[in-house]
């Protein structure tokens, strides 16, 4: 079913053919005011290539139906299909079992899911929840609506001048009050990589479990959930390739099934009578109602495109563009990049000293180029770079050094107006 034309049986970085990625992105070809697109803007969603686009459409002109429900034909190859991509993201994450994966709407569901079922289950007043100061949003108010429900406190790991963690005010804070850390596993504003297995074994040493916020991961590094020992682990697959409306939340099983479900509803349950309802095991416990079935299937597709690619290859080609860009940008007049930690993944965030974050995506979109500006829906990390928003690259497989020089000079353009 799926289509990956870049490699060739062979498995090393030098069969990375980004050309013919490109080939696979058919929004790749769109123009945008006459230009040729410049896709910068992969850590905010990735496009998707023709195989997920293709397992969606059969998804729905082939075998459609609802899933889990009916002994009809089509309703058993949609459930085969659905509890297939189950499968994929299991293996893909290196997970036990299928059990641990459950779907959810999307990655910010997966983090309240954990917060609403394991937190209120768990945790009580005066317990402790630490996070770090350059979590998104999505991992940082789910806790806060916690704390405020149950009277736990929420501490806040510091990140240094370049962006890394500091590890040693980590580990300072952790103690028997600690009940759960939920920590990024790479940063969406800055970049940065933590060194997310360190955290886990800390925290499990002083007898918390993780929560792991793996969105910007899973794109540009391979994870192993079982070598990591996350408890949780969540991402959101349109940032890797694959759709909108589905997100993923590995759970470790035994955790999983002493968790109570959080919402209600038709295929969590096993029986329903009136004076009693008893449940699923996980993860159908948590998958109340009609689950996202097509975009399940194209999330599925999306893991055998990158997993074809390999994602030792992606990752190294990323790394390059990152070092280039990197050395591009920073040759720029006035330009500042927020967030130089010594692990990071492929996402340059950075401010000019003469013009509005805004008024560059503006500016340079009119030459093609998408990037994001904003908070990146991380204010308190912004606060702590002294920058109210940034200009943020970020990239993916289909990227290429030319369009790094197209930023570049298009960056170069918005100074000659504002300088
Ligand atoms: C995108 C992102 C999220 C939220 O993902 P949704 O798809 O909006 O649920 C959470 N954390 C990080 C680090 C992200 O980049």
């Amino acid at each position: 079913m799926s289509t990956v034309t870049a490699i060739a049986g062979d498995n090393s970085a030098l069969a990375f053919d980004v050309e013919r990625i490109r080939q696979d992105f058919p929004i790749l070809k769109q123009q945008v005011y006459g230009k040729p697109l410049v896709y910068l803007d992969s850590g905010a969603s990735a496009q998707k290539p023709q195989a997920v686009i293709d397992a969606m459409t059969a998804g729905m002109d082939t075998y459609y139906a609802n899933v889990h429900r009916g002994v009809h034909a089509m309703s058993q190859r949609s459930t085969e299909a659905y509890e297939e991509a189950r499968t994929k993201i299991a293996s893909f994450l290196n997970a036990r079992s299928t059990n641990e994966i459950v779907f959810t709407r999307n990655a910010t569901e997966g983090i309240n899911l954990v917060a609403n079922s394991y937190g209120r289950t768990f945790l009580q007043a005066g317990d402790e929840i630490i996070i770090s100061h350059m979590e998104h949003h999505a991992n940082i108010v789910p806790w806060q609506l916690l704390r405020d429900n149950l009277g736990i406190v929420l501490r806040v790991v510091p990140v240094d001048d370049d962006g890394n963690l500091d590890m040693a005010a980590y580990a300072d804070m952790l103690g028997p009050k600690t009940k759960l850390v939920g920590m990024t596993h790479v940063s969406n504003s800055l970049g940065t990589i933590v060194a997310i297995k360190d955290v886990i074994r800390m925290a499990h040493d002083a007898g918390a479990v993780v929560l792991v916020d793996g969105c910007q991961a899973v794109p540009h590094t391979a994870v192993d959930v079982q070598d990591l020992d996350a408890d949780f682990y969540v991402f959101a697959p349109h940032k890797l390739y694959g759709p909108t409306g589905v997100g993923v939340l590995y759970g470790k099983e035994d955790i999983l099934n002493d968790m109570p479900p959080w919402q209600g509803g038709g295929d969590m349950i096993m029986s329903v009578s009136f004076d009693k309802t008893t449940y699923q095991k996980a993860p159908l416990r948590f998958e109340a109602g009609t689950p996202p079935i097509v975009e399940a299937i194209g999330l599925g597709a999306a893991i055998d495109y990158v997993s074809a690619i390999g994602m030792e290859n992606i990752a190294a080609h990323e790394e390059g563009l990152l070092h280039y860009a990197t050395d591009r940008l920073s040759r720029i007049e006035g330009l500042r990049i927020i967030g130089q930690a010594q692990e990071k993944a492929a996402i340059v965030s950075f401010v000019l000293d003469c013009a509005h974050p805004h008024d560059i995506g503006t500016i340079v979109d009119r030459g093609g180029v998408a990037i994001r500006t904003g908070h990146h829906c991380a204010q308190p990390v912004m606060d702590r770079y002294g920058v109210a928003a940034t200009a943020r690259a970020s990239f993916g497989l289909y990227n290429t050094r030319d369009e790094v020089d197209v930023l570049a000079d298009a960056i170069d353009a918005v100074r000659e107006m504002f300088a």
